[in-house]
């Protein structure tokens, strides 16, 4: 827990978010920018910075699989999701809380363009 880390702030509810899903060790809300129809962010309850930082595989597995779930829920698992982790700031972390970014309801070809 961290007292000033925004995801820590939204897990505790100070901050508002469109919570898609909860359990004791993750939360899943939406994205406030969003970059696809369907851009969900999965967070582990407990402060981990990074993946640089992570020591927990199960909750790195349980991150994958709640976005696997709500890919299900959204009605995008067919037609195809990408799920990204960026890690520091020279690959675009803004957030200092691991995420995952599920980002699908568009075309997701890679690479794009
Ligand atoms: P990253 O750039 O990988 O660290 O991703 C951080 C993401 O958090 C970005 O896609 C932001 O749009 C998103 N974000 C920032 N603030 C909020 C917020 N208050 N609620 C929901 N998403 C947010
Ligand atoms: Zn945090």
């Amino acid at each position: 827990m961290s007292s000033d880390c925004l995801f820590c702030r939204i897990v505790r509810h100070e901050i508002p978010a469109t919570i898609v899903r909860e359990d004791d060790r993750t939360l899943a809300f939406r994205d406030i920018d969003p970059k696809a129809p369907t851009h969900v962010l999965v967070i582990p309850k407990t402060h981990v910075a990074s993946l640089n930082e992570a020591t927990d595989a199960a909750m790195l597995g349980e991150l994958l699989l709640v976005a696997r779930d709500i890919a299900r829920a959204e009605g995008i698992e067919s037609s195809g999701y990408r799920t990204v982790i960026n890690t520091g700031a020279g690959a675009g972390q803004t957030v200092h809380h691991v995420h995952v970014h599920l980002l699908g309801g568009r075309n997701m070809k890679w690479p794009p363009g």
